[in-house]
């Protein structure tokens, strides 16, 4: 800035306000990146939703959003607001529960066509009968992506899936009919390539009361279109392009969705019906109704003494995790604990259960402990968080399941964020540096191993980070030596690789011990 050019930049933005997306504040950053694949529709759907919420007015923090499992699943977990990710098939009975228990709220629910209409079925529909006060967003891209591409409830007649590879013999759901036929007030579909009707519908649904549903049908490049010959986003864009048109009021029944046919969208149907909530109050005017579930203001009971008492405790300490001095920790209560147990956690694809293997197998085979291994992923065939959990003791382990890890190596956030709660008190919490941003508020022991990137920088298959994550385990704490754990990890990886994987080991042992020392 030279001599009077400091005005004339008054009123432009600055680098920081240009970086900031419009919808920055409805994401949840730190859990970016997400999960979907290029050219997924997803975003683009989440993209309308925020959109529609953010000219609607309502009030954000009497919003909640609840998803279900599955690719669309994922929203309730990046989006900003009161959110839950839920299991499979029962985002609207949680839903309605929210609702009855706070009438106030706005809640939506965010999830896929398998959880909603196939898992969720009954659900669905008994919802709609009912004219619960809830909108739902479905995303329909034919299939169950999140598992590997199988026929579901809406994939159209004669579609190849993974599950149905000479062509689907079932004929599909029609989601409009279903909300029609349930009695929901406000049926509406659109393709995501119609983003701005899209987002125009989703505003009307949620404002306008009852069981209101969007359809959103959406590309799955990745599994449904590469059975059928779109396997790129742009050829299931120009799929909707030339399939789909556009007919306000249409019979529900008449949009039926078939392999060759039309996509046929618009607003279906716009009616008034009292909710189950207008009902209860003209029964009950001075009863609200969660008051009349016993929701509200319930006494504590024998179960919320239990509950306080299970409770995990955090360690005594104020440090931030951002500065804990790696030399200083306290890792005695792993090497000194006869009974020692240790979850290694992370992503579908990271190697977390050979990882977990590997440990076993060094601990009962070579250093002579008992050991039990459990294992935990979700139905995911990919991105799902996944654990595994090692038992080692000098004596009988009586219980082979991880409670109270005495050590944790998470390798991504999400594992971070579902297990890091659980360390037990005094124990050694190790994070992918770039892939994790433990809680400074945790009050836990945190050391950053840069795992991923040394695998990827420095030993050029970021697919041995995992080994790379047991060198600096194996440095960091003496409950299993190094030794033991070296040589099982040679012994455990596909034939050839034995040298790259000893170098991942090596390296990993190496920065650990670094930091340690330093
Ligand atoms: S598998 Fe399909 S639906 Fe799931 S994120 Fe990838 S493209 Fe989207």
């Amino acid at each position: 800035v030279v001599d009077g050019e400091q005005d004339d930049l008054q009123g432009v933005p600055t680098l920081e306000e240009i970086q900031r997306h419009p919808m920055d504040d409805l994401l949840r950053g730190e859990r970016l990146p997400h999960i979907w694949c290029q050219g997924c529709g997803i975003g683009t759907a989440v993209s309308c939703f925020i959109s529609a919420l953010l000219r609607s007015g309502l009030d954000l923090d009497k919003v909640a959003v609840v998803s279900g499992i599955g690719c669309t699943g994922r929203v309730a977990g990046y989006i900003r607001l009161d959110s839950f990710h839920t299991t499979h098939g029962r985002a609207i009975p949680f839903a309605t529960g929210l609702k009855l228990a706070n009438p106030e709220l706005k809640v939506v629910v965010f999830s896929g066509d398998g959880d909603l209409v196939a898992i969720g079925g009954n659900h669905f529909i008994h919802a709609a009968r009912r004219n619960m006060d809830l909108t739902v967003i479905c995303v329909n891209n034919f299939n169950y992506g999140m598992t590997g591409g199988q026929m579901g409830p809406t994939t159209p007649t004669k579609a190849r899936t993974s599950t149905s590879r000479q062509g689907n013999l079932e004929h599909p759901f029609n989601v409009p009919y279903l909300a029609a036929a349930g009695g929901a007030t406000y049926v509406a579909r659109w393709t995501v390539l119609h983003a701005r009707r899209l987002e125009r519908s989703i505003h009307k649904a949620l404002l306008k009361p009852g069981f209101t549903v969007v359809e959103a049908i959406s590309p799955c490049p990745t599994l449904y279109g590469r059975w059928n010959r779109k396997a790129y986003g742009s050829d299931m864009f120009e799929y909707y392009r030339q399939k789909s048109v556009i007919r306000h009021n249409a019979q529900p029944w008449e949009v039926d969705i078939d392999l060759a046919g039309e996509i046929i969208c618009g607003e279906f149907v716009d009616i008034e019906r009292p909710t189950f909530q207008d009902m209860y109050q003209k029964l009950h005017p001075d009863v609200h109704p969660s008051e009349d579930l016993g929701l509200l203001q319930r006494p504590p009971t024998e179960l919320d003494a239990g509950f306080e008492v299970a409770r995990l405790p955090t360690l005594d300490t104020e440090r931030d995790v951002t500065q804990v001095e790696v030399g200083s920790l306290q890792t005695s209560a792993v090497s000194e604990a006869k009974h020692t147990e240790i979850r290694l956690c992370g992503f579908g694809g990271q190697g977390i259960i050979l990882a977990g293997l590997i440990t076993g197998r060094a601990a009962a085979l070579h250093d002579h402990l008992e050991t039990t291994l459990t294992q935990s992923y979700g139905p995911e065939s990919r991105g799902g968080a996944c654990s595994a959990a090692v038992v080692i003791s000098d004596g009988a382990i009586l219980y082979p399941y991880v409670t109270r890890p005495n050590l944790i190596a998470a390798m991504y956030q999400e594992a971070y964020t579902t297990y890091h709660g659980q360390l037990a008190e005094g124990g050694l919490l190790l994070v992918d540096a770039d892939l994790v941003h433990p809680d400074p508020d945790a009050g836990q022991c945190v050391v950053r191993i840069p795992a991923t990137r040394i695998a990827e920088e420095e030993l050029g298959r970021t697919q041995v980070a995992n080994v790379v994550m047991l060198g600096a385990i194996a440095a960091m704490s003496d409950v299993i030596s190094a030794e033991a754990l070296r040589r099982s990890v040679l012994e455990s990886v596909p034939k050839g690789t034995e040298e790259l994987n000893a170098a991942a080991f090596d390296r990993g042992y190496e920065y650990a011990r670094q930091q340690k020392s330093e």
